[in-house]
């Protein structure tokens, strides 16, 4: 099946993907519209104007506007996926649908993005990241929030509950790496999965590292919970996976192992580093990518500890702080 012919099934389940602009590097996010009663969008696009303008002219080219709408399902707490839902909320009086977990980070946008400001900073800092790297990358942070928005869940979902729409049964998963709050729509009669940034086609997600939904500061291990997200995701007889961004995946296993293949030859790579010496997380980034661009920083020290920390359960790498700052060793 080509990605035009996963999209046209999609459409004929009624449910139709549009694209939506961001200023971010990714390009374009992909919301899903699906003609049901109720009427619902999955996710919304950053907030913006241009954004907005972009949903309603293709809901209009569907015969909807944004006041039609009446559920909302927002897949993840990444502001490009929700940025719009405050606004459309306010237009159409639609119902907002979240994990259940997610509830309290999503109505504590502002108060949770500085935190989670405050947090990356801690680890960048701990990871042996300059800092003035580290204050760049903290105002950018500052001035990418107001694109996002608070969300106030009105339909709050279980991990493993179906939420019922007249046409079709979506069963949801909670499926946490990408970001603590990732989940997942699976419409088992269709064979349909709504994976959003779980699953992406031509770029693998980055298991970012963040606080966790309970809002303390401990750090979760994204990438250990990504490879345990995926590997359940792998096991489901999809046939069309529709992503958080580019054209529907048709063969989600094949791409699974490839991810899970790259992570193991990533983690050996890694493992080599250290063993020439302690190193800090940022000197394996660097050694592995170079001087990345500095909104790049991040993400590839997210990469990087996620690595290290299969080595760590693994047994086969040590932390050891070394002033104010920590590096890995092999065992
Ligand atoms: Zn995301």
């Amino acid at each position: 099946m080509t990605p035009e012919e996963a999209l046209a099934r999609a459409a004929e389940a009624g449910i139709h993907r549009l694209a939506i602009p961001t200023p971010f590097a990714v390009g374009r996010v992909n919301c899903y519209l699906i003609e049901d009663d109720p009427l619902t969008l999955v996710d919304t696009g950053p907030n913006s104007g241009k954004a907005l303008d972009e949903l309603q002219t293709q809901l209009d080219e569907r015969g909807h506007s944004i006041d039609d709408l009446e559920l909302v399902i927002l897949t993840h707490q990444h502001i490009d996926h929700l940025g719009l839902v405050e606004i459309i909320v306010e237009h159409s009086g639609a119902e907002v649908a979240a994990l259940d977990a997610a509830v309290r980070r999503l109505a504590n946008f502002a108060e949770d993005a500085e935190l989670d400001d405050e947090f990356s900073v801690q680890l960048m800092l701990r990871s042996g990241i300059p800092e003035n790297v580290v204050i760049a990358l903290q105002s950018v942070s500052r001035s990418f929030r107001a694109w996002g928005s608070r969300a106030q869940v009105t339909r709050p979902l279980r991990d493993g509950e179906v939420l019922e729409l007249r046409d079709r049964r979506l069963e949801v998963m909670h499926r946490p790496g990408h970001s603590p709050s990732d989940t997942v729509f699976w419409d088992a009669e269709r064979r349909i999965l709504i994976a959003a940034d779980h699953l992406l086609p031509t770029i693998s997600s980055n298991p970012l590292i963040s606080r966790p939904l309970d809002g303390s500061n401990r750090r979760t291990q994204a990438l250990v919970s990504y490879i345990d997200s995926l590997r359940k995701t792998r096991e489901l007889p999809a046939e069309i996976v529709l992503p958080g961004h580019g054209d529907p995946v048709t063969g989600h296993a094949a791409l699974i192992d490839e991810r899970l293949v790259k992570t193991a030859r990533r983690k050996e790579k890694i493992l080599g580093l250290v063993r020439e010496r302690p190193k800090t997380g940022h000197e394996i980034a660097q050694e592995l990518w170079g001087n990345v661009a500095v909104t790049q920083a991040f993400l590839t020290l997210s990469e990087v500890i996620g690595h290290l920390d299969l080595l760590l359960n693994e047994g086969l790498v040590r932390e050891v702080q070394d002033g104010d700052v920590v590096r890995y060793e092999a065992r």
